[in-house]
């Protein structure tokens, strides 16, 4: 089973990707040079990664006392990835990049999320230069961020502690100005930085030349006390090996150290690290204090972290898709070689009869079926949501106003909808491979565990639920909820003219209706307590909302195209979402509507 005919035809067909290299930013390309990207990612995936998927499970990072050690196959596969350009794929061609539109990249990377989830962290060092090319000083820029994108150096995100994880406005790491002439430093005003920080992917391991943590501390004010709320964070670069102007090491370890290995559920191929700042294990010219370059002005730290949230959050919503398409593909396969049980007729079942393979039982194909919608389904909303970020970008004007906002809106859906429901495939995955799935023999129960992951991090799923009801319905005046809507009438539009679609077209545009009332019921006192005490409710109704739109639209595109195998698998898991699944939100609204408290105001002693 391969991904590329159903990512072919979502690009090409669906999302007209080809007609933006008629942008003056992607005028070089063509579709030969995207497929090209495709040919080499899927490649190196297929030879680096898939491989060693289980290796990087049962091989957990270890400390030996002075280094993190990893398998072999996680340095060949860091260095495939960094060798295919990957890393700065989507910069400018004077940095080295390709100038690939995002959504190229999006889809590429998909290929190795689904060969092996957690044995790179190309992204997070991607992400982590991104952001330095946005905020960073052109020093910054050629230090830092240059040195990651060719793979020399690697990047982390250090915005949690032990103690703030989804309120980052507790964080009490501190950053103090480093002495005289502390603004003078060429590579950035110059701080020392004491703190914890806790769950950092890629914190500490042997893959790259250095490490570059971008961090989030908080300078104290005239007081000497931190400033409470998200208003004190500021960004800070802060190396593992201390670099001199030129970006040569020089020699002198900084004050960073490895405090303890998370042990996890899964995603086991990346190393999770608790590392204390500034404890003075590795002081810096006689004194304790983690050395960091200041990103930005100072008190905007979380105004430039955010500012790569949502393409981080398309990225992690990406990756619980893929891992739902590995599960998906290993049990089709399972369930087309499965002898188990014969047919019941209107006699009975005949023991005479040779058995049947499972992918013939009814059941066993709604498992599939169910499957096949929740992970193409949500492939075509993260490629949807990456070409609005290409429209942000570069489409000028009003669309680009508007990809913007719609943005903000889906951003939730694209990070939460395929953690909660590409995990629930691949709890069906294991399902259909019976007892054998839950054995390590199969790679089912692997891509469950690192699946876990994804409700969690980049936001819980409860913070998420709060951000699309708390704030991005409301922000300006509603309008990004009215685009959505004006977009998803379009479709119906055009599907209720289709007799085979007509009916699934009625049935969103109820849906769409319900949603509506929902967000003005939830909001009808004003009172945030009562509003947002179902918000997850309220952000599965209006991701199974959303994704009966993709569904219908998917399938509207696919009926120019000859109805053959494929297109048949896209109508029957479009209306699979339509019987199944959209009929769900009817019962999760109900409770949002009626802003019921039956959660909220149980009193804790009645657990
Ligand atoms: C494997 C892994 C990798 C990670 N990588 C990184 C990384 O590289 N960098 C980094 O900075 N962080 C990283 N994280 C941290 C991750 O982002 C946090 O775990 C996450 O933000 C949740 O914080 P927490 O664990 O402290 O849980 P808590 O914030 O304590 O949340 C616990 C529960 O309470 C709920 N809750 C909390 N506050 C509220 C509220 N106000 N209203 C309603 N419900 C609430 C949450 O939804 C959740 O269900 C990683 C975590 C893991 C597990």
């Amino acid at each position: 089973m391969s991904l590329r005919p159903t990512l072919d035809f979502l690009l090409y067909h669906w999302l007209d990707a080809e007609s933006l290299n008629q942008r003056e930013r992607f005028a070089d390309h063509s579709r030969e040079t995207f497929d090209a990207v495709f040919d080499t990612c899927e490649r190196i995936a297929r030879e680096k990664y898939a491989p060693f998927n289980r290796t990087v499970d049962t091989q957990e990072p270890h400390f030996d006392g002075e280094k993190v050690i990893l398998p072999q196959a996680t340095h060949d596969a860091q260095k495939a990835y960094a060798a295919s350009g990957m890393l700065s794929a989507a910069q400018d061609y004077e940095v080295g990049g390709m100038q690939l539109p995002y959504t190229v990249e999006a889809a590429a990377n998909a290929f190795f999320a689904m060969a092996s989830v957690s044995i790179g962290s190309g992204l997070l060092t991607t992400g982590n230069a991104n952001l330095l090319m946005v905020h960073g000083t052109d020093a910054q820029k050629e230090v830092f961020a240059k040195n990651e994108f060719s793979g020399r150096f690697s990047g982390t995100m250090c915005l949690s502690e032990p103690q703030a994880g989804s309120s980052l406005s507790d964080v009490t790491t501190r950053a103090v100005p480093d002495g005289e002439g502390f603004e003078a430093d060429p590579l950035g005003a110059r701080y020392r930085l004491k703190g914890n920080k806790m769950w950092i992917s890629a914190g500490e391991h042997e893959l790259a030349d250095n490490i570059i943590h971008l961090v989030l501390a908080k300078i104290p004010g005239p007081d000497g006390k931190l400033i409470a709320g998200t208003r004190g964070i500021s960004l800070f670069i802060v190396p593992k090996k201390m670099v001199n102007p030129q970006g040569e090491l020089t020699g002198v370890r900084n004050d960073v150290a490895l405090a303890g290995l998370n042990h996890k559920l899964g995603w086991r191929g990346t190393t999770n690290t608790l590392l204390n700042f500034g404890e003075g294990k590795y002081p810096v010219d006689g004194q304790a204090g983690a050395v960091g370059y200041l990103v930005g002005k100072p008190h905007e730290g979380l105004r430039c972290m955010f500012h790569m949230m949502n393409e981080a959050r398309i990225g992690v919503g990406m990756a619980a898709t893929m891992l739902g398409m590995a599960g998906y593909y290993a049990s089709l396969d399972y369930a087309k070689n499965r002898p188990q049980g014969r047919p019941v007729g209107v006699g009975g079942k005949d023991a005479a009869q040779p058995q049947i393979r499972i992918i013939e039982h009814a059941d066993v194909k709604r498992m599939l079926l169910a499957q096949k919608a929740y992970c193409e389904g949500a492939l075509a909303l993260e490629l949807y949501c990456a070409r609005l970020v290409d429209e942000h970008h570069t489409a000028g004007g009003q669309a680009a106003d508007d990809a913007r906002l719609l943005l903000e809106v889906l951003t939730p859906i694209a990070k939460s909808w395929p953690s909660e429901w590409c995990l629930e495939a691949n709890s069906l995955a294991i399902q259909v491979h019976g007892g054998y799935g839950y054995t390590r023999d199969f790679p089912v129960e692997q891509y469950w565990r690192d699946n876990r992951l994804n409700m969690i991090h980049e936001g819980t799923h409860g913070i998420q639920a709060m951000d699309l009801l708390g704030r991005k319905v409301l922000m300006e005046g509603g309008r990004g909820l009215q685009l959505l809507a004006a977009r998803i009438n379009a479709t119906i539009e055009k599907a209720i003219q289709q007799p085979e679609l007509a009916e699934h077209a009625n049935a969103l545009g109820k849906a769409l209706q319900h949603v509506g009332s929902a967000t003005k019921a939830a909001w009808a006192t004003g009172e945030p307590g009562e509003a947002l005490a179902n918000a997850v409710p309220y952000m599965q109704a209006f991701g199974h909302t959303v994704l009966a739109w993709t569904w219908l639209d998917v399938a509207l595109a696919g009926l120019s195209l000859p109805q053959d195998a494929p297109q048949a698998g896209r109508m029957g898991a479009m209306r699979y979402f339509y019987h199944y699944e959209l009929p769900k939100i009817d019962a999760w609204l109900k409770v949002v509507e009626t802003r019921d408290l039956t959660c909220a105001d149980l009193p804790e002693e009645a657990f």
